[in-house]
């Protein structure tokens, strides 16, 4: 007996065909795909017709999106910071107003919507920037970290994985103190933040990684701890984020109190490595693009909320030559697609330098897929081979935003409504475009949403 026999025979082995699948060398059509009972794939064999018992996945086939930086809370602010001329400081004032009303009940109650949200967009696996750690005035919960355990549980009711970057916030700004909802955040130093970190633990679906808010929020005398818990006994890495000259602001605090740049005194105290992301990345010298990429740090670019927050446009064409590679957030969740992250990063360079294709499609597909699984602790997903995660996202060709592209160029036209199936592990979590963990996740939306301004 052949051994594709013996897998027909055996339920937990699972076949797909797909029109076409993004395979490492390219767009392939015809791919016939294998998923053991691990969760992985078996075999990936192109240029067959579709056979008995295989289920059809239309359109393109990619691995699945990574969203390497979301605050998830922040979703149920889309749409309500634009009145009163709709600045930034509008915008942190309902942020800190949210913040303030979150406990475990309420923060896995619309992570989970939020989560379902980006199943439905093609994200497989989501990495959480996570501050709110304790409850009101800094109180500890009974377990300290049932706040990362509320998006545990969210990340699981939805479907996907989750990277945890637990982040330490010391401060309000260098030198000063946290105060009022900022004081939920506090852990006193990174050596209380390591000690409550080191009770959480990985499982099939999630990860524990951290993150350094920004050098506004953590004191440099602190970084040391901070990479000495994200260091294993065998000298790897585990991934550590933190948001890196977002506005100029932070940057001339930084020179004003340490006489260097953030990213310099970032380096300088041995936090720049290819474990690591720079969140944002936007006012930078020549010296900072030298200094991420030399030392592979990987530049997580978050398009819409940039745009949104007024931040700038950071050098993303210069960070990707110097030897940063790109990832991509949708950070405060404003927006949730994937294809637009992606489409902005290669928008907002043609609008800064005058010049198109600054970004090759495939260049786009890299950060949306294997780079940002690299980039959260997961290298085994974010590409169709055997051996890897069976996270695959289908992108339908007939929708009316679709028709007619090549399929080669679907990043380019697609967005997240035109997901027909996401598969994690596997197993299908979206099918038809509809999720099937989740009934209604618009309604479970507008539920969390108004309970989370109550
Ligand atoms: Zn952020």
């Amino acid at each position: 007996m052949s051994a594709r026999r013996q897998r027909k025979q055996d339920s937990s082995v699972t076949t797909w065909w797909c029109e076409r699948a993004w395979l490492p060398h390219g767009l392939t059509q015809g791919v016939r795909i294998v998923v053991g009972e691990d969760g992985r794939i078996d075999e990936v064999t192109p240029g067959v017709q579709p056979g008995d018992g295989e289920t059809r996945l239309r359109g393109v086939v990619l691995p699945g999106f990574a969203n390497v930086h979301s605050h998830a809370f922040h979703r149920a602010l889309r749409g309500r910071t634009h009145d009163s001329g709709g600045t930034f400081w509008m915008w942190r004032e309902r942020m800190y107003a949210l913040a303030a009303r979150m406990d475990p009940e309420s923060y896995c109650d619309l992570a989970t919507a939020v989560y379902a949200e980006m199943a439905l967009a093609g994200v497989t696996c989501v990495g959480e920037f996570h501050y709110l750690h304790h409850g009101p005035g800094g109180a500890r919960y009974g377990d300290p970290n049932a706040m990362g355990e509320a998006l545990r549980e969210a990340a699981r009711r939805a479907g996907i994985r989750l990277t945890l970057l637990d982040t330490c916030y010391l401060s309000a700004g260098i030198g000063v103190p946290l105060e009022g909802v900022q004081r939920r955040f506090d852990d006193g130093d990174a050596e209380g933040w390591a000690n409550r970190v080191s009770a959480l633990a990985d499982d099939a679906f999630f990860r524990v990684a951290a993150g350094i808010h920004s050098v506004r929020a953590v004191p440099a005398d602190q970084f040391a701890d901070i990479v000495d818990a994200t260091t294993e006994a065998d000298g790897a890495r585990r991934p550590l984020q933190m948001h890196l000259s977002e506005q100029r602001s932070e940057n001339a605090a930084c020179l004003a109190a340490y006489g260097v740049t953030p990213t310099r005194l970032l380096a300088d105290h041995g936090v720049l490595h290819s474990s690591v992301s720079a969140v944002h990345a936007t006012h930078l010298t020549p010296e900072d693009v030298a200094l991420i990429g030399g030392s592979h740090t990987s530049t997580c670019i978050c398009p819409t909320t940039e745009r949104d927050v007024a931040d700038g446009i950071g050098p993303s064409r210069d960070l990707t030559d110097a030897g940063s590679s790109l990832t991509l957030g949708t950070d405060q969740n404003a927006v949730v697609d994937l294809f637009e992250e992606a489409r902005g990063l290669e928008m907002h360079e043609r609008l800064a330098t005058g010049d198109r294709g600054r970004f090759a499609v495939s260049e786009l597909v890299d950060a949306m897929t294997v780079y940002g699984h690299a980039a959260l602790g997961w290298p085994e997903a974010g590409r169709v081979e055997v051996g890897a995660f069976a996270d695959l996202v289908s992108v339908r060709t007939d929708s009316v935003r679709t028709a007619g592209v090549l399929p080669e160029q679907v990043v380019m036209a697609a967005s997240a409504a035109d997901i027909d199936t996401l598969l994690v592990a596997g197993r299908p979590v979206v099918q038809d475009g509809r999720h099937l963990l989740i009934e209604h996740p618009g309604h479970m939306l507008v539920e969390a949403v108004d309970q989370a301004w109550g």
